[in-house]
């Protein structure tokens, strides 16, 4: 049975731009708040160019042994096994580095020889130079709001890449995407936007992060699968913004307003 194409709205260009990056060979660096849809958006571009993806969710252990690979003992012998970096450079895949920012520095080194024109892999455990196949692309995604003073890019890294930013669509579009992905009623689905639009809008509440296309999406799953709308809203978008019991009641409140 063949794989459904990834719904993927474009918001403003920002597929066909990625596609063109893909075709030109160069490394994209898709930029913008968690739930923006960077994941769903290059889950669509290897569907469309018919490449395999390989995901690396980075966190701040993420070294450059995780991404190129390690000799491993199994029985009494030594055996090399690829890491996703490394299969991916093999496949002609795309290698997805998911919150780039999270690694550990030392994948710098990775990083730079397969973002410029070598397009190549040093292995110095195996003592191998890899070329990166046809098809290859290093797709990376950062999140510039999040921990900004802890955690930024390089101007060196960069600058390797194409980059695109997204952020969250308008009123009408984002509607439809939270009832294109979960057949919710158009009511629901404006109502859902309406009330993150009022959320973004309250600077006052001071979150973390905003809430996401991807919080609306669950709580209009939460609906589909038998929630009433606020109690819905309460789960899938108040409790995960923020645990600090004035600010959960002030979303509450509009989550009353707006549902
Ligand atoms: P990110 O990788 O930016 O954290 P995701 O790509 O995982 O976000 O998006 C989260 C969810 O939001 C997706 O699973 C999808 O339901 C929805 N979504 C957000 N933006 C879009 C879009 N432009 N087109 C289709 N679905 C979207």
């Amino acid at each position: 049975m063949s794989t459904p194409r990834p719904y993927y709205r474009a918001v403003a260009g920002e597929l066909d731009a990625a596609r063109t990056a893909s075709l030109a060979g160069l490394p994209l660096l898709l930029k913008g708040p968690t739930g923006s849809g960077k994941s769903r958006l290059v889950e669509a571009l290897s569907f469309e160019l018919g490449r395999p993806l390989i995901t690396v969710a980075c966190n701040d252990e993420t070294s450059a042994t995780d991404l190129l690979g390690r000799w491993l003992v199994k029985g009494g012998d030594t055996v090399w096994q690829d890491g996703p970096a490394t299969r991916a450079a093999r496949l002609g895949a795309l290698l997805y580095l998911d919150e780039i920012a999270e690694a550990r520095d030392d994948i710098l080194v990775v990083l730079h020889s397969l973002a410029d024109h070598r397009r190549e892999l040093w292995l110095d455990r195996r003592d191998e130079r890899l070329q990166a196949a046809p098809g290859f692309q290093l797709i990376a995604s950062y999140n510039p709001g999040y921990r900004r003073a802890a955690r930024d890019l390089k101007p060196s890294t960069r600058q390797r890449f194409v980059a695109l930013s997204l952020t969250y669509p308008g009123p009408d579009v984002e509607a439809e995407i939270v009832a294109t992905e979960t057949g919710c009623t158009p009511k629901l689905a404006k109502g859902l936007v309406g009330l993150a639009h009022k959320i973004r809008s309250v600077h006052e509440l001071a979150l973390n992060e905003t809430v996401s296309t991807r919080l609306l999406v669950h709580a209009a799953r939460m609906v589909a699968a038998g929630m009433d709308p606020r109690a819905a809203c309460h789960v899938a978008v108040v409790e995960p913004l923020s645990d600090d019991a004035e600010i959960v009641q002030a979303l509450r409140d509009l989550v009353s307003l707006a549902l």
